[in-house]
């Protein structure tokens, strides 16, 4: 062949990876892979085989993971413990960085032995997988050396359960392994069944360099192996990434346990590309955004919405991209597109394409060779109801969707249960950075895609699930507060009062107050409230029908969360002022309600210098910039959650549930809040002093009535974003609040002296709001 032929060919011959230290490691476990628990391994037990997907061929068999292994896995964690807390945090540094330094000296045969078992491209596990491993070990080395200085109130969980995907086996493991050992937990890891080499390997490399005995344990298996993991009662804190069903059995299953708990779930990310986006760059931005790992990537932008003007060019152009790609070979240093995980994985995708074909999509599609491999694929044409506008495909398929506006691209961008990323491609910095604001996701890339760092959060908005991986955020979710007790007796059941035919007793009774007016209960009933010497009013008794009207006004009270800082504190601070010109009032209502004069005055006191102390937070609470390592300024902002269920603690009735509402309307959300049940009357009472505070209808609503019912509600509707708890039906309402994944955080009553010093922190702000990672380009 002639090199002017070859130049235009520019067709390359293989490049095959050598894989012969791989095939040695795998031959010296030729009998089967036992678990790794307690600084070692045990015998292989009942095994099952791991197949190479790029072949079909077995590799290696591990052993499926029983109760007891579990049990036995976490004993050593638990054991290992308190001295891995109880280290300096510089020792712990130092085994987070010889953790590091070993990732990189066995970097080839970890990114051999991942493409093997995943099926990925060597040049992805060798160029991306594996440095950001080392990356992660190196950063959280840092924290550990950090950690007691930077996060003084705060403890490690204890022994953290970790369950992992197949998806980015090792990366996913440094994710979780990382900051949960830096912050002093012990960890039970599962990986995943179909990728479980690469974590065992890992295993050996921690023993290789001294990692204490019990500190990492690794147990092989299914997802039974996962739920004995989720359920263990020796397990203090669960972090899982994988499928939002798992996500949701995982939410119910912990309910009420009190153990910590991250969600990294699905996506079906947006790839919005405006009029005055750079094409190319744009192009080659989807081929890493939809073909980087097979598409099998959490935050893939697999929704690519495309300015109308340009959608006939941009298509054209994606597809003589696609036609350039190679699928085949893992080990093949060319080879852009490897296998897909596993025969089952294929199918699926092959599946959902033929249903979007019935629907009337169009699909396009590259070329790839027979076995375990799927073609790069377009589809245009798809409705925005079709299952592949709407469904986490988790393959090389992308669908293209035009927009008119920018409006157009929002309303399609946010139209998903998701809310993982975003990438964002305009060279108008204006129009980038108002649409990041306006997308609902955790990540965004401008002008880039599938950007990680350990320095930066990674974790989603909505049912994407909750808690970031990354950065101080995710510091912060290895470690708790001290745990708090209180008690968990229920209330008392309310007996309804009938409003009467002419509602008279409706007429003397505190109404509720939704959307900015006071309403009659929907039920038409009423409930005694009783002080220390006998009944002293009526409150309206509330039902699902008012919850709903509430959430309903709040969804509409949006603008709240786009007013500034200042104005949210001008506001806080007006309360206050009036609250304060009332002060008696409030008294005498506490005292009335059975406590004592000092205490009332006190707890008055207490309730207006909350008011200031968030009205001072509101435009202070800032985001960071994060230290990431490519050429970006790394955004890293507090958003709101949205609307907010707060239901109050029994006691201190106006001081708890101030203590509450004020931090998440400081940081812009709207409240649906359920007051104090047995003494509701204080709650009742500021109706007038919000009225006349200037807090936009619909911003705070108060609902009076059985307590847990009402609560119970709030976990199940879809429109409240997050809620808070104070009481004893701790396990429903977790359990309720699965069906969208709303962030919840429960206590029981009288775990905290609400009027004191506990009632405000830091941690309620951080409760009250998502930080969303913005990557911008700064000389990148
Ligand atoms: P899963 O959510 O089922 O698996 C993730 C992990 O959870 C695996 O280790 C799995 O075990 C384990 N697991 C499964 N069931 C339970 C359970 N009841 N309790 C505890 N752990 C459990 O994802 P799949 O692998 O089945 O993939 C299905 C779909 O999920 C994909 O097509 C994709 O759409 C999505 N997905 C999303 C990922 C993400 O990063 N967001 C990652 C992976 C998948 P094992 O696999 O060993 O049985």
């Amino acid at each position: 062949m002639k090199i002017s032929e070859i130049m235009t060919d520019m067709d390359y011959g293989p490049a095959p990876e050598a894989q012969d230290i791989v095939q040695d490691w795998l031959g010296r476990h030729e009998a089967g892979f036992g678990h790794f628990i307690d600084g070692t391994f045990t015998g292989a037990g009942e095994t099952f085989a791991v197949t190479n997907p790029a072949t079909g061929g077995e590799i290696a068999r591990v052993t499926q993971g029983t109760t007891a292994d579990v049990d036995a896995a976490v004993a050593a964690a638990r054991k290992a413990q308190p001295k891995w807390a109880g280290l300096q945090g510089h020792q712990r540094a130092r085994h987070l960085y010889a953790l590091a330094r070993h990732v990189q000296q066995h970097a080839r045969f970890l990114a051999v032995l991942e493409s093997l078992d995943n099926g990925k491209p060597i040049r992805e596990s060798r160029d991306a997988d594996i440095p950001l491993v080392a990356r992660h070990f190196y950063h959280h080395a840092g924290w550990a050396e950090l950690v007691a200085e930077e996060f003084p109130d705060r403890q490690p969980w204890g022994v953290c359960g970790q369950i992992i995907p197949w998806n980015f086996p090792l990366l996913m493991l440094a994710w979780k392994v990382a900051p949960a050992l830096a912050a002093g937990n012990t960890v039970v890891l599962k990986p995943a069944e179909y990728t479980p080499l690469t974590a065992l390997a890992f295993a050996e490399i921690a023993a290789e360099c001294g990692l204490p005995a019990g500190v990492l344990n690794i147990v092989t298996g299914d997802g039974a192996t996962g739920a004995a993991i989720a359920g263990h009662d020796g397990v203090d804190k669960l972090a899982f990434t994988g499928s939002t069903e798992v996500g949701k059995i995982l939410r119910r299953q912990t309910a009420g346990s009190g153990k910590g708990l991250t969600l990294e779930l699905g996506g079906k990310s947006p790839f919005i590309v405006f009029e005055d986006a750079d094409l190319d760059a744009a192009v080659e931005g989807v081929v890493d955004a939809i073909w980087f790992n097979q598409g099998q990537v959490c935050c893939a932008g697999s929704r690519v919405l495309v300015a109308e003007a340009i959608e006939a060019r941009f298509t054209e152009r994606l597809k003589a991209r696609m036609a350039r790609l190679t699928v085949g070979n893992p080990l093949d240093k060319n080879t852009d597109i490897g296998a897909i995980v596993h025969p089952v994985q294929r199918d699926r995708i092959a599946e959902l394409v033929a249903q979007g074909r019935a629907e009337g999509a169009e699909i396009h599609q590259g070329a790839a060779p027979e076995g375990c491999f799927y073609p790069p694929t377009i589809i245009t044409n798809a409705q925005p109801a079709s299952v592949l506008s709407t469904e986490e495909i988790f393959g090389p398929v992308v669908t293209i969707t035009p927009f008119r506006t920018p409006d157009d691209a929002v309303a399609l961008a946010n139209n998903t249960r998701y809310g993982l990323a975003a990438s964002i491609w305009s060279e108008g910095i204006t129009q980038a950075l108002d649409i990041a604001r306006q997308v609902k996701a955790g990540v965004i890339w401008v002008n880039g895609t599938n950007l990680f760092d350990a320095a930066a959060g990674f974790g989603g908005y909505r049912e994407s699930g909750y808690g970031r991986e990354g950065g101080r955020e995710g510091m912060a979710a290895y470690m708790r507060s001290p745990a708090r007790t209180g008690q968990e007796t229920d209330l008392p059941a309310l007996d309804p009062v009938p409003g009467g035919p002419t509602g008279a007793a409706l007429d003397r009774t505190a109404k509720l107050f939704i959307g900015g007016k006071q309403a009659r209960p929907d039920s038409g009933y009423v409930y005694q409230v009783n002080g220390a010497k006998g009944p002293i009013g009526l409150a309206a008794l509330g039902s699902r029908k008012d919850i709903r009207n509430a959430v309903e006004a709040a969804a509409k009270a949006s603008g709240w969360a786009n007013t500034t800082g200042h104005q949210r504190a001008q506001i806080l601070y007006y309360l206050g002022e009036n609250l304060s010109a009332r002060a008696e009032e409030f008294t005498a209502r506490l005292t009335a309600s059975g406590t004592k004069e000092k205490t009332a005055r006190a707890e008055v006191e207490a309730a207006i210098a909350r008011c200031f102390r968030y009205a001072a937070w509101a435009d202070k609470f800032d985001g960071a910039v994060h230290n990431t390592v490519s050429g970006h300024v790394t955004l890293a902002m507090h958003e709101p959650l949205g609307v907010m269920g707060v239901v109050a603690p029994t006691e201190a009735p106006l001081a708890g549930l101030l203590s509450l509402m004020l931090p998440a309307l400081a940081m812009g959300n709207r409240v649906v809040a359920v007051p104090s049940q047995t003494h509701p009357l204080s709650a009742t009472d500021l109706y007038q002093v919000i009225e006349t505070s200037d807090i936009p209808a619909g911003v705070v609503n108060i609902v009076t009535g059985p307590r847990d019912e009402l609560a119970r509600v709030l976990a199940q509707h879809d429109g409240v974003d997050a809620l808070w708890y104070v009481g004893s039906a701790r396990k429903q309402v977790e359990a309720d609040s699965a069906g969208n994944l709303k962030q919840v955080w429960t206590e029981a009553d009288g775990a905290r002296d609400w009027a004191g010093s506990e009632g405000q922190s830091r941690d309620f702000l951080a409760r009250a709001t998502q930080v969303k990672n913005i990557w911008v380009p700064y000389g990148a």
